[in-house]
């Protein structure tokens, strides 16, 4: 459908994505008083309350994906014709001949798109690597319209927001990383999050790559309606090839196999496939801050959902020398999380828990894991530091959100390094 018959256009929602879809469709040649923002915590847009919709003409609201689809207000004006719309449905609006590629899961999302990019950047340097991860679809989508830039390979990290709102989207091929029971503020059960994950394969037209270490994913796999392939690490025959990837833990080297299936599949070179294997992870992600008297330190400020906490608290462990204990930093801010999974970390004895921020109570209540509990993740850390020593592994891998004590992850992550740089540069 033209857009010029859609409009007004209402950005819901103006962070990356809503901005970029503005500029999408002033591009697109759309007159900016056809292209309406709302926000109703930024200042910066044009309406900021639900009612000022109704002074409108009704059009097309693009929602981001931070604004729930199912919420009253939205409904509402769907009741009322509204069409629903994204950012992602905008982009690929744009899209002729590319090869795209999507990658959701609830865990491992940035780092296969971030490898799968590694290798395709070698084949097609035009190629574009973003969507949840970096930089909005639709930027990709304005290159194409100004005739400045066209990809051979578009590759997507979706999240399960963006898949619910992304009907225009079509895959030739994607990816399901690893499922666990995160988002669950957002659905009302595991079953409805898992489904919404699994809609990936209606999307896709040649193979869903699925990563076979995944229990949830393999019960979920007849939900997914594409050809599908399902590997890890262990069940691999290139487990030689595999083994060479730079990135710790051996959750890593499923989200490698899963990668280079995709590589295969995609027929990209030998180059490439030895630039997937060269990528040294993502800032936050099992990053190395470094080994000070002895004792490494990793941030890992990234995990939300228990299991990344046991996969990184595993990968910590074998890290750790004989004699030494892993610190495991535990809090920030709850989203009802399965605090109660991490029970299977009292056999460990070389553990010891500290807890801190919003939800440092709570996750210590229901993991019923003994440790001190501190109401913010500096002062957790500045007691770690203080006992740490030689042998030992401190690991923040914290289960909460970030948003009780910083912007965001990345933020929380950076306060993390700093602090234990700034300790052993003063020590
Ligand atoms: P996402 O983008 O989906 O949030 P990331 O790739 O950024 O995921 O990884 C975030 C964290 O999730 C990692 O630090 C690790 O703890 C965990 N994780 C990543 N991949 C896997 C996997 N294959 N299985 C289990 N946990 C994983």
């Amino acid at each position: 459908m033209a857009l010029a018959s859609q409009v007004p256009f209402v950005i819901i929602g103006i962070g990356k994505s809503g901005l970029a879809a503005k500029k999408f469709l002033l591009a697109a040649g759309l007159s900016p008083n056809d292209i309406i923002t709302f926000d109703e915590k930024n200042s910066d847009a044009q309406l900021k309350s639900w009612d000022d919709l109704k002074t409108l003409s009704i059009g097309t609201l693009v929602v981001s994906p931070g604004v729930p689809l199912n919420s009253n207000a939205i409904n509402q004006l769907k009741n009322q014709g509204w069409h629903i719309t994204s950012e992602i449905n905008l982009a690929c609006s744009a899209f002729t001949d590319e090869i795209v590629i999507g990658v959701t899961g609830s865990v491992g999302k940035s780092t296969v798109t971030s490898l799968i990019g590694e290798a395709v950047r070698v084949d097609d340097p035009k190629a574009f690597v973003g969507g949840n991860l970096g930089t909005p679809v639709c930027e990709y989508a304005l290159q194409i319209l100004q005739k400045k830039h066209k990809a051979q390979y578009v590759v997507i990290e979706l999240s399960s927001y963006q898949l619910e709102n992304s009907d225009q989207l079509r895959l030739d091929f994607s990816a399901i990383t690893f499922l666990s029971s995160n988002h669950l503020e957002r659905y009302p059960s595991a079953d409805a999050y898992y489904k919404t994950k699994c809609n990936i394969g209606k999307m896709t037209k040649n193979l869903c790559v699925l990563n076979a270490s995944s229990v949830d994913l393999m019960k979920y796999q007849n939900e997914i309606y594409s050809p599908k392939i399902s590997v890890n690490y262990h069940t691999s025959e290139k487990k030689s090839v595999l083994q060479k990837s730079q990135l710790i833990g051996e959750h890593n080297l499923d989200n490698v196999a899963v990668a280079f299936e995709l590589t295969q599949q995609l027929k990209l070179s030998e180059k490439a496939i030895q630039a997937l294997l060269n990528f040294s992870g993502l800032p936050h992600r099992l990053e190395s801050v470094g080994v000070f008297d002895s004792c490494l330190f990793i941030n890992d400020s990234k995990a939300t959902a228990m299991d990344s906490v046991l996969v990184a608290t595993q990968a910590a462990l074998s890290k750790v020398s004989a004699g030494g204990n892993l610190h495991l930093l535990l809090g920030g801010k709850d989203k009802n999380l399965p605090w109660e999974e991490l029970q299977v970390l009292v056999q460990h004895s070389n553990i010891k828990f500290t807890f801190f921020g919003q939800c440092g109570s709570i996750a210590q209540s229901k993991s019923r894991l003994a440790g001190t509990i501190f109401s913010k993740m500096t002062e957790a850390l500045s007691s770690v530091l203080s006992q740490v020593k030689s042998g030992d592994v401190v690991l923040l891998s914290p289960g909460g959100t970030s948003l009780d004590e910083f912007k965001n992850f990345e933020e929380r992550g950076n306060v993390f390094k700093e602090l234990v740089l700034s300790y052993y540069s003063v020590k």
